[in-house]
Formats: structure tokens, sequence, C-alpha cells
């Protein structure tokens, strides 16, 4: 391990863009699939080492369902959230703001009180246990149409669990326009949640405008065609819109051909907040200190730039004031006596 990465190992961070279950290790799967022995997906960790190699996006689409269907009742949401943070806190995460779909988990026959209290149970005991605090983003599936948004806003509007601070949309950008999901977004604003649409991964920057414009969006998920328009640039910068940046994911999906043709030293030099994130680390075989180490080279950063990146997560979050001063110290701290630390 260069110093770098031990660096960036020690270093205390926040994530802003992960997917619940595709944050579902292979040691998560495992303890999933021997609590369904009728699943298909083997239980043993070697061998899901070799079941997670993915041989095109097609086969991870596949791999991907098959964990959305180890995730069957009440426990198993608990149990996944809870290991989640697990995960998390070995990284020295400190903070998540975790994205959930409940929709996926309601249409599968799990009561949405029952889904909300899970998933905030496992928040409280990783909290205490781990020292990992999370919050919820409640996602609409964008392929599943406004039904599926009606019912987001619903959950999130009737049960108003104590951890959500988010509402998001994912799924495929082509074909689902954002500005019909407006009246969700506006119903959701409303109530006081923040807005984080995924936005201009696959498609181009007018999907960002979309986003900025009809859903009243704070941070956008990607926004990798952003520097195809200068003046979103400009605007992302002005307004302090920070981008949720996860290169592995982007060239996983295809949204981004190779590393080095990666538009993140763009979106810095135009002097946008750009954040460092995950997305769903273990499907593409990566996790957050991994991608600050993709960035930093990216970027050409050093371990004060490296923090400059950790800095622009907790600006970003939807942390209250005393808590982002709270965790700015620790990195602050912590890069402070770095070169002592060191191992
Ligand atoms: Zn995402």
């Amino acid at each position: 391990m260069t110093d770098l990465h031990a660096f960036i190992a020690g270093l205390p961070k926040a994530e802003l863009h992960v997917h619940h279950v595709g944050s579902a290790s292979p040691r998560i799967v495992a303890e999933l699939a021997a609590r369904h022995p009728d699943s298909r997906v083997p239980t043993d960790p070697a061998a899901l080492v070799d079941y997670f190699t993915f041989r095109d996006f097609a086969h991870f689409i596949e791999v991907y369902l098959s964990v959305v269907d180890l995730v069957r009742d009440a426990e198993d949401v608990r149990l996944l959230t809870f290991e989640i943070a697990r995960d998390m806190g070995r990284q020295n995460i400190r903070y998540a703001e975790l994205t959930v779909t409940p929709f996926s988990s309601i249409r599968r026959g799990i009561p949405d009180l029952a889904f909300v209290e899970a998933i905030e149970d496992a928040r409280k005991a990783a909290e205490r246990e781990f020292g990992v605090v999370l919050r919820w983003c409640f996602d609409i599936p964008g392929e599943a149409g406004l039904e599926s948004a009606e019912e987001t806003a619903r959950v999130a509007l009737d049960l108003q669990p104590e951890g959500l601070v988010s509402f998001g949309l994912g799924g495929p950008e082509v074909g689902v326009p954002r500005p019909q999901f407006k009246p969700y977004f506006d119903r959701a604003v409303a109530a006081g949640l923040h807005s984080v649409p995924h936005a201009g991964e696959t498609t181009g920057p007018q999907t960002i405008w979309d986003a900025l414009t009809h859903l009243h969006a704070e941070r956008i998920g990607h926004g990798t065609s952003s520097p195809q328009d200068p003046r979103l640039l400009e605007h992302l910068a002005e307004h302090r819109i920070a981008l949720e940046v996860c290169p592995t994911s982007n060239i996983a999906t295809r949204a981004v051909k190779t590393l080095e043709e990666h538009p993140i030293r763009e979106m810095v030099e135009a002097g946008v907040l750009v954040t460092v994130n995950s997305d769903d680390p273990p499907m593409f075989g990566t996790d957050l200190n991994t991608e600050y180490a993709i960035a930093a080279r990216l970027l050409g950063l050093d371990e004060r730039g490296v923090a400059d990146l950790a800095r622009n997560a907790v600006e970003a979050s939807f942390l209250d004031a005393p808590a982002k001063a709270r965790l700015t110290a620790e990195i602050d701290g912590y890069t402070t006596s770095w070169p002592r630390r060191r191992p």
C-alpha cells in the first residue's frame, strides 16, 4: 500500500451517492443467500467471488436482480442495511446518504411500515456499533414509471422516517424524461426533503438542466455530461450545486469509455464542487477508498488534495451545520497529524 492509499484508508469520509442493494458485498450476499436456500445464489464466499465476476453489462444486471431477489422480508432489509454500515465503518466512512428504493421492496410484498422500521432500526444500531451515521435518499426507480413515483412520495411523506433527508430519481435516463416527475419532487421539497436526482449520466446536459429547472435539484447524481455545456458548468459552480462523481461506475456502465477520458478534471477546473462516490461498489468491484485513489490519480492530487475531496463531500452533504463542522474538524485533525500517524 502506498502512502497515499494508506492516507485515504484512514481518512474520515462522507459518501453521498451509494445504493442500498448495490452495496451488498459478497459477504452480505452469502448471509442473505443462507437465509433463502431456494435461491440460486451461492452461499460460499469463494464461489461468490466468481459469481460477482461480470462477463458484460447484461450479466451484471442479471446478478444485480438475483441479489434484489434475496431481499424478501423486513429482516433481510435490516440485515443488509446494518452490514453495509459495517463495510462502511471498515473504510472510515463516518457519514453516508444511502439511496434506498422502497418501491422495489413494497412491490415484493414487504409492507411499507415494516420496510421503514427495518432501515431505521439498522440505522440506529449502525451508529451505535460502528460510529457510522446513515441518512436516507428515497429514490424513484424511473423505469417503473409514475406509479413508482407516486408510491415513493407517499411512503416518504406519510411515514417520514427520522433518517430521511432527500428524494431521488434513478434508473435509465433514455426514454424517461425528468420533467414528468416534477409533481412528486414539488411535494417532497415542500415537505422539507432535499432533491438529488440522477441526471446526465447516459444522456446530455439538457437532462441536467431539466433536473435543475423541474426537479429543484440541489446536487446531481453523476452529471457526467455536464462538461459538454460550459454555461451549465458555470451555473453549477456559481450555485455550489455539487456533482456526485462515481468514476468506476461510469466505466462499468459505459457512460465514459476509459478512466483517462473521465471528465472529472474539467468539472474541477470549472470550479464545480466535485464529490467522489462509489454508486454500487461491490457490483463494480470497487469501494470508496478505491474511488478516492482513482480521483487522486486523475486529478494529480496529494494527501492535501484528497482531504479537500473529503471536505467537499461534507460541504455538499445534508448534515446540519454543527455536524458538518465536527466532521470537517475530524478531517483536518487527521490530515494535520498525518506524517506522524503513518504506519
Ligand atoms: Zn446511482
